[in-house]
């Protein structure tokens, strides 16, 4: 069986710097995978790229087997692959249902788009309760929401989550790692880049471990979390 996403020795740069130095790595349909690492080693580089947003240098993307290299961005997301970006990204003065129906905005379906919307509001009920108001108003932890909820009004196949933990507060934090595994239960795959090593590899099926542009350690997510150089390194444990 072929990946759901498979990603083979990409390179991306910003001018003369490197910024991913030729990854390899794959995801499964239903898994759940993580790629940890500190600021700078090229996790949303490698998100931005995967989404059409950035051009890589060299290596090859394929989704479902077709290969991505050189397709637009609107296009991948009609493809399936949704990004939920680091620092969010919501439109502040429009509404929260117009934020989310923002998400579907490659779809024609109205009645579906509803069904989803009532979906996202089950799922963050705060987004519900507020949907009339400007998503400027929310808190940082429910503006992730918002964008994950958006994220997922495209119906993806794929949805890959910018450091959703970013900013928040533990309890919003658990709320969040909590809606992911809720998300993973219900057949979603994600690829999620986070800072929150310990709260990622607890929830991932697999994960990378990134240093200045490459992998440098792969495994399950409990391996990685039992590995003494991860604890060290990415748990804060001497
Ligand atoms: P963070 O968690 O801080 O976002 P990251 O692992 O996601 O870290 P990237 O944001 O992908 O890392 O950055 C990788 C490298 O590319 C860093 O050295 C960064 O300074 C550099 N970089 C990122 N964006 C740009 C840009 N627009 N122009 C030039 N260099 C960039």
């Amino acid at each position: 069986m072929t990946a759901l996403l498979e990603v083979e020795d990409l390179r991306v740069a910003y001018g003369k710097i490197e910024a991913v130095k030729g990854i390899s790595f794959s995801v499964e349909a239903g898994q759940v995978v993580t790629l940890i690492g500190t600021n700078g080693a090229g996790k949303t580089t490698t998100l931005r790229t995967l989404s059409g947003l950035l051009k890589p240098l060299a290596g090859t993307v394929r989704f479902e087997g077709e290969t991505l290299t050189g397709t637009p961005a609107h296009k991948i997301v009609k493809l399936g692959l949704a990004h939920s970006p680091e620092g969010r990204h919501i439109f502040p003065r429009l509404t929260i249902t117009e934020n989310l129906q923002l998400g579907a905005f490659l779809r024609k379906d109205a009645a579906g788009i509803d069904k989803d919307i009532q979906r996202a509001y089950d799922l963050f009920p705060i987004l519900g309760e507020r949907r009339g108001q400007a998503a400027g108003t929310l808190s940082g932890g429910e503006q992730q929401m918002l964008a994950m909820g958006r994220a997922l009004m495209s119906r993806p196949k794929l949805l890959m989550l910018d450091e959703p933990s970013m900013g928040l507060s533990p309890i919003m934090m658990q709320k969040i790692m909590h809606t992911i595994r809720e998300l993973k239960s219900n057949g979603t795959t994600i690829l999620l880049v986070e800072q929150n090593a310990q709260a990622a590899l607890s929830l991932a099926d697999c994960g990378h471990v990134m240093e200045i542009g490459k992998i440098v350690l792969s495994g399950t997510g409990q391996d990685l979390l039992h590995d003494e150089s991860v604890r060290k390194a990415y748990l804060g444990e001497d």
